[in-house]
């Protein structure tokens, strides 16, 4: 009899761990971000209450993904599809969400566009396509501001809280402990930065437009004729004029984006040609910290030495 007991309890505890186990294995919150820099910060405020996976890697054009079955998947496994948003996905995405068929990822509080928390830059006037194929709702790479990823931030954690109310008060706390930690450093790179205010630039795409109103730089011109669209001959011998005109100082590229049209117009005016990272996990970056970081570093060295090389 007492043995039978014991038996049973035991049973009973066993269960109850089992449940428990399992419990807490459905507790996380499984994202699938479209990039890596969301990927990235969903980690920070989500910690070991999200599980999160990327459809693009670090230095790949989100632009332009590949809606292939692993991802298809995630998107079934997905609690939460976290994207930029703002029409830059629109050539994968809603193919990917389609075939998913996970009806909790389709719209919010399952989909979550960070692009469209924040107030964009460059939305057009009027929709046109021959404005490119790309950027119809305004410039999506809003990750490239502290300040609109600190917004974002605080937006994914409430998401992240009505996702999953249980966890709601840390996921707060999380994204209260992360701010604390980014804000200083939105300080310092600004001060850091200061020698870039005013500076003209040309870039390849409309990448860094964030970046550079954040840091009081203008974009002259794209080496892109249109967003999206590779640049023509055409276009780069109007931009040698434009740059010797405007006193453009740099040409920023991703590596992508390749070297040999941003070489060819440097070698033809007073501009140093830059390469520069995109998304956290490019090169020597791994956080959002440290992308800017490495950007702001990339962009002062490359002014200093073509200021010593070109003078
Ligand atoms: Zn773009």
């Amino acid at each position: 009899m007492i043995l039978q007991t014991t038996v049973a309890q035991a049973r009973r505890l066993l269960i109850a761990v089992l449940c428990a186990a399992s419990f807490s294995a459905h507790a996380d919150l499984r994202i699938l971000a479209c990039e890596p820099e969301w990927g990235q910060l969903a980690t920070e405020i989500g910690g070991d209450l999200v599980t999160v996976k990327s459809a693009s890697a670090p230095g790949q054009d989100a632009h332009h993904i590949q809606a292939r079955p692993s991802l298809l998947a995630q998107v079934r496994r997905a609690d939460m599809v976290l994207c930029t948003g703002a029409g830059l996905e629109t050539g994968w995405l809603p193919v990917l969400l389609n075939r998913g068929s996970n009806p909790d990822v389709r719209q919010a509080p399952g989909l979550f566009m960070a692009a469209e928390q924040v107030e964009r830059l460059e939305i057009p006037a009027t929709l046109d396509r021959a404005d490119g194929d790309v950027h119809a709702m305004g410039n999506p790479h809003v990750h490239l501001d502290p300040n609109r990823v600190i917004t974002i931030s605080q937006q994914l954690a409430e998401r992240f809280a009505t996702l999953d109310p249980d966890n709601g008060a840390r996921y707060r706390e999380q994204q209260q402990a992360w701010q604390a930690a980014f804000e200083p450093n939105v300080a310092a790179w600004k001060k850091q930065a200061a020698p870039l205010e005013g500076l003209k630039v040309i870039s390849y795409h409309r990448t860094w437009a964030y970046l550079l109103d954040w840091l009081g730089m203008t974009r002259v011109d794209e080496l892109e004729p249109k967003p999206g669209l590779p640049p023509t001959p055409s276009h780069l011998a109007d931009l040698v004029g434009k740059a010797e005109k405007e006193q453009v100082r740099l040409i920023l590229y991703q590596p992508i984006n390749g070297d040999k049209a941003p070489n060819w117009l440097a070698s033809r005016t007073a501009a140093c040609a830059v390469e520069l990272p995109f998304s956290p996990g490019e090169e020597d970056t791994d956080t959002l910290t440290s992308l800017y970081d490495t950007l702001i570093q990339r962009l002062t060295s490359a002014l200093q030495a073509c200021e010593r090389g070109k003078a």
